[in-house]
């Protein structure tokens, strides 16, 4: 018989969505293959329905800026398994928490948008919010790390 199909769910916060973009290439190459072992339950950017409650393996990209990112990778973290932080922005917070090394003249600047977007005091990265149990470097993150990492866990 064969093994059951992982469920898989690619979850965004707060970015350029550089990442995600850069997977769909790499799905262009390895997602028939893929869909063998996996379905792809959630992904905002080819479906916009969340029907699935838990996840074998979420693949998450972006850092936490806003109190609904930290409600959300929570929930994220709860739901799944296994949780992929994909690209800089999820390891070092890098490039999109950039605002953490604003000077108080510039954060003073922002403090209105960041007041009226329930923006966080700080940028975080996710790996500084939940557990993550794999990560792939990079801005955009590494192909070939990816598609080792996935494969690990397919
Ligand atoms: S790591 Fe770079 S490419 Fe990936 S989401 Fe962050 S800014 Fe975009």
């Amino acid at each position: 018989m064969s093994e059951k199909k992982k469920k898989v769910g690619v979850f965004t916060f707060t970015c350029d969505e550089g990442c995600s973009i850069y997977m769909i290439e790499i799905f262009n190459k390895k997602l028939i293959e893929w869909l063998e072992k996996m379905d792809l339950e959630y992904f905002l950017s080819m479906k916009d329905r969340r029907d699935a409650t838990e996840f074998d393996i979420a693949i998450v990209e972006g850092a936490i800026t806003t109190e609904r990112d930290l409600h959300e990778i929570k929930k994220v973290r709860e739901m799944s398994k296994i949780l992929i932080g994909m690209g800089n922005c999820t390891i070092t917070g890098m490039p999109t928490c950039q605002r953490n090394n604003f000077t108080p003249e510039q954060t003073e600047a922002i403090k209105d948008d960041l007041e009226k977007f329930d923006f966080l005091e700080k940028c975080l990265p996710v790996k500084e919010v939940v557990h993550m149990d794999d990560e792939v470097p990079g801005c955009p993150m590494d192909e070939k790390k990816f598609i080792e990492v996935l494969e690990k866990y397919l």
